[in-house]
């Protein structure tokens, strides 16, 4: 093994910032490597050590990460900034998991339906992640978002968010592989777990069954003398709800949760999407601080100033403090499910924040899409499969929608069928289409409100027709996105390179005399020595003096930043051909 010129010593989480300034290089170059690396992070977004070993080694440094002997879970700088904060009781947030079927979403919704302000409940039709309820004149917060992915998604930006995960077991089915792997998820992020039996209305319920498997897998009841709250509920006969509550709070008192309860506020976006005369629509998690209408918030790479401020029930309001979940409009783009938001002193501060992820995406990008792009002509046309899966209302419509799909075959794209039958959709076939990466193609059937949830959290596309060749045309196009489209490049500038200031593995930061069209930024780059080719890359921005601009045309000079895929030595004289090259969608 190659002797390591350092060892370092960090915790099991530690902040980007914090791992960056232990490593000592920038903190750009840290973020960008992690996206390389499938791990949307910023400055102050946690990653765990295991995390951090990987990226480390990645980053080439001659470093040797130790594991610091602490118990520590929070981010440093989140314990920190608690204990150095004006701190208020907050309500438990608490998160539902288990088994598919075992009843997770009846009990969210009985839990809402048996709490929420009556005449409210019927009129919320819009999605919303997350709910509170009032319990014995106090709060608790829901996430409304059952599913592991969505809580794995939550726990990679700080499982501090959620204080009990409630998991959920059927009584007459009892632990399931899901049901451990949910145990496993809230063990590793150290989050406490209490247990709904559920289903206990059931002729097939054995409670005892359910105790003994909870035992066995590190959860001994306390009914037998262990530490884990078990309740009996039934979900959908709304039995023992009210039980349950009270022990949500009884387990969460425990825990005396507490945060900031001033100042400006901090959360996380668990949910957003875009509303027609609204623009992004942003589900929050107040974390600390009090949310209010006109604040200057960064989301990501979204930002901007809240426009609107309500409430899970679509009520405006004043502020949104900790614990509280709050819809707000006003971004300029929609921020990722799990993503951080901060609130800044000006719409500036917001913007810089969100112009240091972009940056941090644009440098991914050129790792893929710049470079995919330069790429794009060797792609290779085999055969691609486009799975679906085919639910109708008779035998005899399954057969055709099946036949006229495989019909559309031709020797670069197909459809693959993975299950067809006769039916309304079901959790099942949404769970085999998630793990197959199928599109469910309904025809005259239903789709019951509850299962629309469990798509879009699985992240399943379900398209209901009730005329078949537009169910046919829908399934035609997707293929057809399937096909390598046709390229076709454009010439559109010259540049003769007049001198070069900065060159590193990723970056040419070099000025010269656009002698021919013009330059843009976003546009392709071929680089020419005495004619021949020694390089490509990706114009980045464009600047003429200290601004940067959309478009430099011939006879003036300007400064270029070029994204490159290896490194490359440019010098006065070399010349810069500009193109676009462009995909065009071929048909079927
Ligand atoms: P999830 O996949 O865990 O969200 O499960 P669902 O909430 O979709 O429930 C799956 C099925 O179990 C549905 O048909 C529910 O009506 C049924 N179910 C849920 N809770 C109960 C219950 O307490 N008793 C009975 N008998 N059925 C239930």
């Amino acid at each position: 093994m190659d002797k390591l010129d350092k060892s370092i010593e960090i915790p099991n989480t530690i902040t980007v910032g914090d791992l960056a300034a232990k490593l000592d290089i920038p903190v750009t170059d840290l973020i960008t490597e992690l996206i390389k690396n499938g791990v949307m992070a910023t400055l102050n977004d946690s990653i765990d050590f295991d995390t951090a070993v990987i990226i480390v080694g990645e980053l080439d440094l001659n470093v040797e990460l130790n594991r610091a002997d602490t118990a520590e879970t929070v981010p440093a700088a989140v314990k920190t900034k608690r204990k150095n904060a004006k701190t208020a009781p907050r309500p438990p947030v608490v998160a539902v998991m288990g088994h598919v079927d075992h009843g997770k979403t009846t009990l969210l919704d009985a839990i809402r339906g048996a709490q929420v302000v009556e005449g409210e409940a019927g009129g919320i039709t819009q999605y919303i992640s997350a709910y509170q309820v009032e319990h014995a004149g106090r709060t608790i917060t829901f996430l409304d978002t059952p599913g592991h992915e969505a809580f794995s998604s939550l726990r990679q930006h700080g499982a501090y968010l959620t204080d009990l995960v409630v998991l959920v077991v059927a009584a007459d089915d009892g632990v399931k592989p899901q049901t451990i792997e949910a145990i496993k998820y809230a063990q590793q992020a150290n989050v406490k777990i209490m247990v709904a039996i559920n289903k206990t209305d059931k002729s097939g319920a054995n409670v005892n069954r359910v105790l003994q498997e909870l035992a066995d897998n590190n959860l001994a009841p306390e009914q037998w003398g262990g530490d884990t709250v078990v309740v009996e509920v039934s979900a959908l006969k709304k039995q023992g709800i009210d039980k349950l509550l009270e022990m949500i709070l009884l387990v969460t008192d425990v825990e005396e949760l507490k945060a900031d309860s001033v100042g400006p506020a901090e959360g996380i976006v668990i949910e957003s999407h875009m509303e027609q005369g609204r623009g992004a629509v942003v589900s929050v998690l107040v974390e600390h601080g009090q949310l209010k209408p006109g604040d200057y918030l960064s989301a990501g790479q979204a930002y901007g100033k809240v426009r609107t401020l309500e409430d899970y029930q679509g009520q405006p309001v004043d502020s949104a403090g900790p614990s509280t979940p709050a819809t707000v409009t006003g971004l300029k783009a929609m921020p990722n499910f799990g993503v951080l938001f901060r609130v800044h002193p000006s719409d500036k501060a917001a913007r810089a924040e969100a112009a240091l992820a972009e940056s941090v995406k644009s440098a991914n990008q050129m790792a893929s899409t710049g470079v995919e792009l330069l790429d794009q002509i060797h792609k290779d046309r085999s055969n691609k499969e486009l799975p679906v899966l085919v639910k109708a209302d008779v035998r005899g419509s399954v057969t055709s929608v099946v036949d006229s799909l495989q019909a559309l075959g031709k020797d670069e794209v197909s459809i693959r069928v993975v299950n067809s039958g006769v039916g309304s959709i079901k959790e099942s076939d949404i769970a085999r289409a998630s793990a197959t990466g199928a599109i469910i193609y309904g025809f005259n059937v239903d789709l019951p409100a509850n299962l629309k949830r469990s798509a879009l959290q699985d992240g399943v596309s379900i398209r209901i027709y009730k005329i078949i060749y537009e169910l046919i045309d829908n399934a035609k196009s997707e293929l057809e996105t399937l096909m390598v489209p046709d390229i076709v490049e454009e010439d559109i500038g010259r540049l003769l390179i007049k001198g070069v200031f900065n060159t590193t593995k990723s970056e040419i930061i070099c000025g010269g005399e656009v002698t021919k069209g013009q330059v843009r930024p976003g546009v392709l780059v071929k680089i020419y020595r005495d004619k021949q080719l020694i390089g490509q890359a990706v114009v980045n921005t464009v600047q003429t003096g200290q601004i940067e601009t959309k478009e430099v045309s011939a006879g003036e000079m300007c400064g270029l930043r070029l994204a490159t895929e290896e490194k490359i030595t440019l010098k006065e004289g070399d010349r810069l051909e500009f193109f676009t090259r462009e995909s065009v969608k071929r048909k079927l």
